[in-house]
């Protein structure tokens, strides 16, 4: 379903980020990407969708294919319709309803008529439990729910993979649990997605495979229980050492 190849990014003249990496993904995977902050997860996450632009590398998800070293706008967009990415801070449109901000993409992007992209957006509304606040501005909303409109509105494109970028680091903690449950309900129905996450027991209990990203590279991959359980990694030991499990 993925295949990274090579992957490097390095900002500026000598801010080398990510240092030639490369694994793939099987489709229904659910992949955790563990590591210290820095090291490069969200830019590795950035640069599956383009956000951020490699330096060299191919990515390839479904049947497309985008390498650093020659790409056309046509690819990058293709590439873009590939993934949807839940953020850390949400970044719903703070003028628009749950309903118009999961419709949004489907009626700019994809040219769907509004009825069609309204039914589409009340059926992921009601996946995630949201279906009663969908006439609801985020200002309205907890950040727990805030962000159960975020993944309802990367559900609705019907992306190949999800990707979450630490989707609950900036809510409070009581409202963790839910925005949790609802990723392990869509990773239960074999949703394939990749997901960088300091929420180490969730990652094991959820996760079928887990990459440990450390200084641009990943230092680490396997099952929970290869990294979690018995990590043969001295930074990756350090690291669980450091974090709570
Ligand atoms: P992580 O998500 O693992 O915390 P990031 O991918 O956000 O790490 O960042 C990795 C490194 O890349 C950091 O040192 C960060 O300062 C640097 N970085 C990220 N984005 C940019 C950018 N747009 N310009 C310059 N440096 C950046
Ligand atoms: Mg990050």
């Amino acid at each position: 379903m993925i295949e990274v190849r090579n992957l490097s990014k390095t900002f500026g003249e000598s801010t080398e980020v990510l240092k030639d990496i490369s694994f793939r993904i099987n489709k229904n995977d659910v992949v955790a990407v563990l590591g210290p902050s820095g090291t490069g997860k969200s830019t590795m996450l950035r640069c599956l969708n383009y956000l951020c632009v490699p330096t060299t590398g191919t990515i390839r998800i479904g049947d497309v294919t985008v390498d650093a070293a020659h790409h056309t706008k046509a690819e990058v967009r293709n590439l873009r319709r590939q993934s949807a990415m839940v953020f850390q801070s949400y970044n719903l449109f703070k003028n628009k309803t749950a309903k118009e901000n999961v419709m949004e993409a489907l009626v700019t992007v994809q040219k769907k008529p509004k009825a069609e992209a309204e039914e589409i957006a009340l059926k992921f509304l009601k996946k995630v439990g949201m279906l009663d606040r969908q006439d609801f501005y985020p200002s309205k909303m907890s950040g727990g729910q805030q962000q159960r409109v975020g993944i309802a509105r990367a559900l609705a494109v019907n992306p190949n993979v999800l990707l979450f970028d630490e989707p609950t680091s900036a809510l409070d903690p009581e409202l963790v649990g839910e925005v949790l449950n609802t990723i392990k309900q869509l990773a239960e129905e074999e949703t394939t997605m990749i997901l960088v996450t300091h929420e180490i027991r969730f990652a094991r209990n959820v996760a079928n495979r887990i990459l440990f990203m450390d200084g641009g590279r990943i230092a680490a991959d396997g099952t929970p229980e290869e990294i979690i359980d018995a990590p043969q990694n001295p930074r990756l030991r350090q690291f669980l050492n450091f974090v709570s499990k």
